[in-house]
């Protein structure tokens, strides 16, 4: 039943929409951001793979087609230097990957492409190599030539045996890669690592393994030759952060406008209320109001009611606090006006003559711009000498002290009453009324429970109804449920009397029957 009371405390004021709003942006773009930066890193996990596998390709058909360009010239290593220099040479000269061939046999070098004939033992020439492999590859830091600058250097063994073989060194050059990737901050590192020795995009230098940065992302060998190869990627680089927090607050920024949009115009709280008036789920209930002297009706409060589809019975308290919240509350008092106005016509006939009709008046409609021809548009809605009608404050309205008094002096002048509603409740001193002219007192039900009971009561209630009558206020006591409180309170001069014990609030029609029941009721005979 209190559904809609909740929703409305939660998400009632447009400061608590900013609330949610800026709650949804928050979650909005940390959802996105992370998604953004989870999509991005799944990006370049996809994309070191297929690098990895790309340089391993690569170095494959490489290392591949140089194996075909030694296997033919393998026969070259049964021939004597004098007779294959030339071919050799024209041989290295054609593969521009090629530094030198070296023709190898009884493990002597002795013949290169780059320097001719020559007897060095292959121990000596390069001791990391082990020719009695069929195939071994080795880092050098330089060839007799091209000293300095590092070489990978390659054995082919014939086959025919008599450690005979192909003995090659190599530009393996990864400059082009460095010179293209120092435009991307981000780009991966390559080590390319044979024994225990490296070649890496990070320097021209041969590096050892043993000082390449630790973890490498993605580490794949070649099958078929001695070479490792090890990538290093950054999995969250600067770009796809910055990106990531960039969609985050683009996102984060929308899921608040959008969350904003659909709780103003979309779920708008107040248009609930908005729906009940155009659907008439509001109506008007009726208390009666007794005079103490005979305890018959004097008078009438008009109390409102939602009756609202899915919710059930809202309270009062709780949807006028919310139409107020909503700025709704002027609509609300209209709608209110043009049922009582519906009404007047047979509420004329039940009241006594000069009877008092008690309307509820919430604060922020006294202080609205519209309040003064509300009120007249009301007034002419009404049959002429219909019935006093008394506009109930509380305590609240008139903290606006000037203003609330020239309202009042106007109200007064148009010819309707005044009561301060719900009195007791309020933090005001008692000596704050004298600075109003008011017609009534209502004192506050919360205050007539506590007859009976041992409480400071008595000389409380006595101060207020000297200082009404001091001023010349008639006095009203809300909430009498019992013949014992009723009792009391006209014993202390209390002039008026409403609540459970005489009457709850009645429809029209059953206020009609009441009222046909009165003389059956016997207030009097029960209280003396
Ligand atoms: P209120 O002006 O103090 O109205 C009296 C409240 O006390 C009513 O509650 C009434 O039903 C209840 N009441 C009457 N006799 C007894 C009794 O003997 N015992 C108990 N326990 N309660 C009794 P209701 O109708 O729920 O209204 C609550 C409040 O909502 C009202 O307090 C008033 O401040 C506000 N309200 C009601 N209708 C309107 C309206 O049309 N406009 C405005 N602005 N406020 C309204
Ligand atoms: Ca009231
Ligand atoms: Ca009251």
């Amino acid at each position: 039943m209190y559904s809609i009371t909740l929703f409305a405390r939660y998400i009632s004021t447009p400061k608590q929409i900013a609330y949610c709003s800026i709650i949804a942006g928050l979650l909005g773009s940390l959802l996105f951001g992370g998604i953004t930066s989870l999509m991005l890193h799944g990006k370049r996990e996809a994309s070191a793979d297929i690098l990895a596998k790309d340089i391993n390709h690569y170095f494959s058909a490489f290392f591949n087609d140089l194996h075909v360009a030694t296997d033919s010239i393998q026969p070259l290593t049964f021939t004597e230097c004098r007779d294959v220099n030339g071919e050799l040479t024209s041989r290295a000269a054609f593969n521009i990957y090629v530094r030198a061939f070296v023709l190898v046999r009884n493990g002597k070098a002795y013949c290169s492409s780059a320097t001719g004939a020559m007897h060095m033992a292959m121990g000596n020439l390069v001791p990391e190599i082990d020719i009695s492999k069929n195939i071994d590859f080795s880092i050098m830091t330089g060839t007799p030539m091209m000293p300095g600058k590092p070489t990978i250097a390659t054995w082919f063994k014939n086959p025919e045996g008599d450690g005979r073989g192909i003995f090659t060194t190599l530009n393996v050059n990864l400059t082009p890669y460095l010179l293209f990737t120092a435009r991307q901050s981000d780009a991966p590192i390559i080590a390319i690592i044979v024994g225990n020795r490296a070649l890496t995009t990070l320097s021209s230098e041969i590096v050892n393994v043993d000082s390449l940065p630790p973890n490498p992302s993605r580490t794949t060998s070649l099958s078929q030759y001695p070479v490792k190869i090890y990538l290093y990627t950054k999995p969250w680089p600067v770009e796809d952060l910055q990106l990531s927090v960039l969609a985050g607050l683009i996102f984060g920024l929308l899921s608040g406008v959008i969350c904003s949009y659909f709780l103003y115009v979309k779920m708008r709280p107040g248009k609930e209320i908005l729906t009940g008036i155009k659907q008439g789920q509001f109506y008007v209930m009726y208390q009666p109001v007794v005079g103490s002297h005979d305890l018959k009706m004097s008078g009438l409060e008009a109390l409102m009611r939602w009756n609202h589809p899915t919710a059930g019975m809202i309270p009062p308290d709780a949807f006028i606090a919310f139409a107020e919240a909503q700025q709704l509350i002027v609509p609300l008092t209209r709608h209110l006006f043009a049922l009582i106005a519906r009404d007047a016509e047979m509420l004329q006939r039940i009241l006594p003559p000069g009877g008092k009709f008690g309307i509820n008046l919430a604060p922020s409609h006294l202080h609205s711009p519209t309040f003064k021809d509300d009120i007249m548009a009301f007034a002419a809605s009404l049959p002429p000498d219909g019935f006093q009608i008394v506009f109930e404050i509380t305590e609240r309205d008139m903290l606006k002290e000037k203003e609330a008094m020239n309202l009042f002096a106007w109200l007064h002048e148009q010819g309707f009453e005044i009561a301060i509603d719900d009195f007791g409740t309020g933090h005001s001193a008692l000596i704050y009324l004298e600075r109003f002219t008011l017609d009534y007192l209502k004192i506050d039900r919360g205050f007539v429970n506590t007859i009976g009971m041992e409480t400071v009561t008595a000389p409380v209630l006595d101060a207020v109804l000297t200082l009404a009558k001091r001023l010349n206020m008639a006095t009203v006591a809300e909430g009498v449920e019992t013949p014992e409180q009723a009792k009391w309170l006209i014993e202390r001069g209390v002039n008026y009397l409403q609540g459970y014990y005489f009457s709850r609030p009645l429809t029209l029609a059953q206020l009609a029957s009441w009222n046909a029941s009165q003389n059956d009721h016997h207030f009097l005979k029960d209280i003396h």
